[in-house]
């Protein structure tokens, strides 16, 4: 069975102490590689190369820089199959899901960072008749980059490429759930001329190697993408450190439909903000609020949709829903559906595992779940499930929907469906969120902000603000 390795100094690597992890296949529910269960020596080898690295790489010119990060995009493309492929067989989503958002969006991401940093300017202010002060923004050093196991490449890139753009070295380390697209980067970044150190990419669980990342004092800032508490551990441990920390948590994001809105679009794009990718995206909305005039109506023809939804292993074209990525989340997933009933909600469909044909027998298969009947601040409506699972709530008026939508911990994104200019505007302005969509539903634009407010994260990836968090500022005054 194959052996995953680190990427270290340019250079594929076995973990120095020789210990392995299971690498599982959610769609079978077997073991189907080993990866390097590394730790904090493994951290110091990277360290060590990204220390030397760092002043090639810093002082490079930024079109050098830029041409290589544009070659590593253009490296993934040129793989796509490669990468979509592992990216399903690693996680569980769909082929077709991979092959049209995860794989291509991180491709975008390494090719808008290569050519965004060639515009990427300082501000001066001048100070009449007394002098000028301009501000110089340098790269960090070392940094370290956690992802998680929902979007792998894509959310990996999405801090990686910023950080190398903006000139500094990386350690870093994907979800030991799903290593195998980040373990093939390290291919992509030898054949796109990255000079030896760059990027260094270690596996492993995140309470070993991930720890020593967020300890080790040469790494200055962390950037994280992955569940609150594991985010309230880093920020514990970093900050009094003094590391730069950008980390974007959990959410429970409301999907508000208005009884004027667009009904065939909403219920067709409610239908992915509740279940695409098993309903593992931060930013899905998992509590439906309906206005109640057409609570009825809403409720009836989506379920009918939710039913109608293939769930089938992700190699299957038909497949709209593959399998969660492993085993106790998917039982973390069930044992909500059965808070959801202790707490009064009525399943209305869904709810159990799906047990699918050979070879496909052992895997984590869960049916689109929807229930009803719930008070809006009981555990279900409150918890992050990150599974295929959405409540639905009837709700009367503006106020009364926007206590509930703002009443958990998170405030990551928010759902507006609604053909009043006026009060998309009035609700949007006081949800509780980092992104509000009206009308739509994860449409990125990668120049704007990217976070969430109160229990979802501190700071923002995403266009200038991903730039500015990789890079120092500094302030130099003049004097006329
Ligand atoms: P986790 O917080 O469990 O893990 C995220 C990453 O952190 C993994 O690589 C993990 O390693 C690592 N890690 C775990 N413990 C530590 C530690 N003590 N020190 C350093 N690193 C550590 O999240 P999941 O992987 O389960 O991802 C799901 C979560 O991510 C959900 O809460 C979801 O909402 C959130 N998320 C947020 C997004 C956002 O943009 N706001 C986007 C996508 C997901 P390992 O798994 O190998 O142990």
């Amino acid at each position: 069975m194959e052996k995953l390795q680190n990427f270290i100094n340019g250079e594929y690597c076995d973990p120095i102490q020789g210990q392995y992890i299971d690498n599982y296949e959610p769609a079978t529910g077997k073991v189907y590689s080993f990866i390097p269960n590394s730790g904090t020596e493994d951290v110091q080898k990277a360290v060590d190369a990204a220390e030397k690295a760092f002043p090639i790489w810093s002082k490079m010119s930024i079109e050098e820089r830029s041409k290589i990060l544009v070659k590593l995009s253009e490296g993934i493309e040129a793989r796509m199959d490669e990468f979509v492929q592992a990216e399903s067989r690693d996680n569980g989503k769909p082929v077709s899901l991979a092959g049209h958002v995860d794989i291509p969006r991180a491709v975008s991401n390494f090719h808008f960072f290569a050519t965004a940093i060639l515009h990427f300017a300082s501000e001066s202010h001048n100070m009449e008749g007394l002098g000028i002060n301009y501000t110089v923004r340098k790269p960090i050093g070392i940094v370290g980059c956690i992802s998680p196991w929902n979007l792998p490449l894509y959310l990996f890139s999405w801090k990686i490429a910023p950080a190398l753009a903006a000139g500094n070295c990386i350690v870093a380390k994907p979800s030991e759930v799903t290593p195998y697209t980040a373990y093939l980067l390290g291919k992509v970044a030898q054949e796109a001329g990255m000079p030896p150190g760059v990027l260094n990419i270690l596996h492993g669980e995140g309470g070993s190697v991930g720890d020593a990342i967020v300890k080790h004092p040469k790494v200055k800032a962390i950037s994280f993408t992955g569940g609150t508490k594991t985010g309230e551990y880093i920020a514990r441990t970093a900050a009094p450190m003094f590391k730069k920390l950008s980390l974007e948590l959990g959410g429970k994001n409301p999907n508000i439909i208005f009884a004027d809105c667009d009904f065939k679009e909403m219920l067709s794009t409610t239908l992915r903000s509740s279940f695409a990718n098993q309903g593992q995206i931060c930013l899905c909305g998992s509590r439906i609020f309906v206005e109640r005039s057409i609570y009825n109506k809403f409720k009836e023809e989506f379920v009918k949709r939710v039913e109608a939804t293939v769930v089938s292993n992700p190699q299957d074209p038909a497949a709209k829903m593959g399998a969660v990525v492993s085993k106790p989340h998917m039982e973390k997933v069930l044992s909500y559906v059965e808070l959801a009933k202790e707490e009064g909600g009525t399943v209305l469909t869904g709810g159990v595992q799906v047990k699918l044909d050979e070879p496909y027998d052992e895997g984590y298969y869960i049916r689109p779940t929807v229930i009803e009947g719930l008070a809006y601040d009981c555990r279900s409506n409150q918890e992050e499930i990150f599974g295929p699972v959405v409540t639905i709530t009837p709700f009367d008026t503006e106020e009364e929907v926007l206590m509930m939508a703002n009443s958990t911990e998170y405030g990551l994104s928010s759902t507006l469906w609604t053909s009043d200019l006026k009060r998309a505007h009035r609700m949007a302005d006081q949800l509780q969120a980092g992104i509000v969509w009206i009308n739509a539903w994860l449409v990125r634009d990668l120049r704007t902000p990217f976070g969430g407010v109160k229990a979802s994260g501190v700071g923002r990836e995403g266009g200038w603000e991903a730039l500015r968090f990789f890079t120092e500022p500094k302030n130099v005054f003049i004097k006329y």
